[in-house]
């Protein structure tokens, strides 16, 4: 029996069937099981800021190993530095609070509940929006196709097109939260309207109404900043965090500003496994590298290099170039995203496709000179094999 015979018969068929089996990581790199190298473009879906095997990482997870778990009856140091840290990147300060959880889709279902809190019936987020699988975060989640099989879903839901037009003619005093992520990461990284979140913060603050941020996909620095929204200069109501602040392991947040802090009330909302010591004490040590060896303005200027060196590829493939810092997206001019995702494997390269016609680039934060210089020898070569196929016999 081969490994994808096992995974055949043993994994529920959700994800399709995987194309290798790895079994090792070094660095921007992982390794399958028969040997072979390939350069990590995709980190786990923008979850290994770190890339992996860092000896941050390693040296937390043994450090912390000998309390794993103890309940949410009693506090721990990890959980309460790490609350501290995350307080702090993302200004939500003294009058901030957070609320741990254990992947993006539970952080959006906290965020969900404290909408509830206000007392107010719907809820607003946009088109094409991801928000993760659970009943309460697929009913915000605006791709159809992902809602219909589920439904009935939450009600007065209302997805709405990403224009400060729409926001405006829908927003009202009965609206409890707009929710809404700065780049739409899953829908093929698509940016926001100039000025939307700064036109969403006027109009939700002028009705009461709190905005939310998913930054699951655009946070921990990824974005050029610690979080996307801080490009924009605004204070939100509330983010949910998970995917890149753990580098790794299981941990979602929910970081609420000022007065959405205490919508929430004791008994209200709770998990077993949410704010282990384990898994605090890892993405606290994550989020104190990514900080001491500046990874941020790493992923701005990386990024920018990226950019400039994706331009210049000579490919009547590439049509534009989509997003900021470390979440890039390349637009095609034909659907063949999931050819190159395949011919990129073959060539040792791991980058994914959102959508037929984007290629999705989440790598590390630590990503350098050798990295890029790799990913651009690489990357071109795809591009040429699958612009130009070699006719095979059969054809
Ligand atoms: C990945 C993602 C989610 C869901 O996170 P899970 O950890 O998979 O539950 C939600 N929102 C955004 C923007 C994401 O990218």
């Amino acid at each position: 029996m081969t490994w994808k015979d096992d995974y055949a018969h043993r994994i529920m068929n959700t994800f399709g069937m995987p194309k290798r089996e790895l079994v090792r990581g070094e660095g921007c790199a992982v390794f399958d099981s028969d040997g072979k190298r390939y350069l990590d473009f995709l980190a786990g879906i923008a979850v290994n800021s770190l890339g992996h095997n860092h000896p941050a990482v390693v040296g937390a997870l043994t450090s912390q190993a000998h309390l794993l778990h103890v309940s949410n009856f009693f506090a721990t140091e990890p959980q309460l530095a790490l609350a501290e840290r995350l307080l702090r990147i993302t200004g939500a300060g003294d009058e901030g609070r957070v609320f741990f959880a254990n992947s993006g889709t539970e952080a959006n279902e906290a965020a969900i509940k404290l909408a509830r809190r206000t007392g107010r019936p719907r809820v607003l987020s946009l088109m094409d929006s991801f928000h993760g699988r659970s009943l309460g975060a697929l009913s915000i989640t605006g791709k159809a196709s992902l809602r219909e099989p589920f439904e009935p879903l939450l009600p007065n839901v209302e997805h709405i097109d990403s224009t400060i037009e729409a926001l405006a003619a829908a927003i009202g005093p009965d609206v409890a939260a707009l929710i809404v992520e700065p780049i739409k990461g899953e829908a093929g990284v698509h940016e926001l309207p100039a000025r939307y979140l700064q036109a969403a913060r006027e109009l939700t603050t002028q009705h009461g109404v709190l905005l939310i941020l998913d930054e699951i996909q655009t946070g921990a620095g990824r974005t050029g900043d610690w979080f996307a929204f801080q490009q924009s200069g605004i204070v939100p109501d509330a983010v949910t965090l998970a995917k890149g602040i753990g580098g790794g392991v299981p941990i979602g947040a929910l970081v609420t500003f000022g007065a959405a802090s205490t919508l929430l009330q004791p008994g209200q909302h709770g998990t077993t496994f949410g704010g282990n010591p384990l898994v605090c004490a890892v993405s606290n040590a994550v989020l104190a590298q990514i900080e001491a060896d500046d990874l941020v303005a790493n992923a701005a200027q990386r990024g920018a290099e990226l950019r400039s060196e994706l331009a210049r590829i000579d490919s009547p493939l590439i049509t534009e170039l989509r997003g900021r810092g470390l979440l890039i997206g390349i637009g095609l001019a034909e659907p063949v995203a999931a050819e190159i995702v395949a011919t990129a494997l073959e060539h040792g390269l791991i980058v994914n496709a959102p959508n037929e016609f984007t290629v999705r680039l989440v790598p590390p934060l630590i990503i350098g000179d050798d990295e890029i210089a790799e990913f651009i020898e690489t990357f071109s070569a795809v591009l040429t094999a699958v612009a130009n196929p070699v006719p095979t016999e059969a054809s």
